[in-house]
């Protein structure tokens, strides 16, 4: 009888996934976006970023400028929020590239925290808006969407600026610094402020991140995102794309190199 129970067990756990390998991704990503999604902490900090933002943002309308202001902000987890998508990896195994076309395309994710309140003060305090996203030009129509949908300002197209041939965001950030003066960018990657901090290993990446400290809560106001990043892909030296023993073994080393 003991036998047959534990027998059951082992099938159980063996069908949820948290006993092979791939399993324990899929329970990391389970509790990341859990924690996106439920804790309450998750929230205050996106609301805490926000008002940072806001306090800023008051200090430099006190100063008398020549050139309109801008502020740039970052799409993905940093004004739309995407943890339905991932709960859809989750649980219906949903893939990056193909499912998440449908998704943008449906327009349904919903506001970071803080985010409209924020924009919106903005605007209507003169400054000028401008969404510098990693995603695809074929995702124009479907991001338009969904910030009009959210009631997002100056969502148009000549507002939202995509990755069209780089996802290097300072060519973009370079076009809008030529006749703007850029007051704060806001994101949930590095990659949002500073092309200094592309590609590179955790070490260079905490060297920099040094090199900017001064700027964070400042010009450069971030969101948390345990679910995926650049944070992630330095993890495996590279693209996200392994064999996910791989990824495994990789995450071990890390733990192993950090006792
Ligand atoms: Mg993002």
């Amino acid at each position: 009888m003991k036998k047959t129970i534990i027998i059951l067990i082992v099938l159980t756990l063996t069908c949820l996934g948290f006993t092979d390998d791939i399993g324990l991704m899929r329970k990391s990503l389970i509790m990341s976006t859990l924690w996106q999604t439920t804790s309450a902490e998750y929230r205050a900090l996106a609301y805490q970023a926000y008002n940072i933002a806001r306090l800023r943002l008051d200090e430099d309308l006190r100063i008398t400028r020549t050139q309109k202001r801008a502020i740039i902000v970052d799409a993905d987890e940093t004004v739309i929020d995407n943890s339905a998508f991932q709960i859809k990896a989750i649980v219906d195994g949903a893939q990056y590239s193909r499912d998440f076309d449908n998704w943008v395309k449906s327009a349904e994710a919903k506001a970071i925290p803080g985010a409209l309140d924020f924009l919106n003060y903005a605007f209507d305090n003169g400054c000028e808006i401008y969404y510098i996203s990693n995603r695809k030009l074929r995702h124009m129509e479907g991001t338009l969407n969904n910030l009009k949908a959210l009631g997002y300002p100056q969502s148009e197209e000549s507002h939202i600026l995509l990755n069209d041939d780089t996802s290097n965001k300072g060519i973009r950030r370079d076009q809008v610094a030529e006749d703007h003066f850029i007051v704060m960018l806001i994101g949930d990657n590095l990659i949002d402020f500073e092309d200094v901090f592309r590609m590179k290993n955790i070490e260079e990446r905490f060297s920099s991140v040094e090199d900017f400290k001064d700027e964070f809560g400042k010009k450069f106001i971030i969101l948390p995102n345990p679910m995926y990043g650049e944070w992630e892909k330095t993890l495996y030296g590279g693209p996200r794309q392994i064999p996910e023993k791989t990824k495994k073994k990789k995450l071990w080393e890390h733990l192993n190199n950090n006792k």
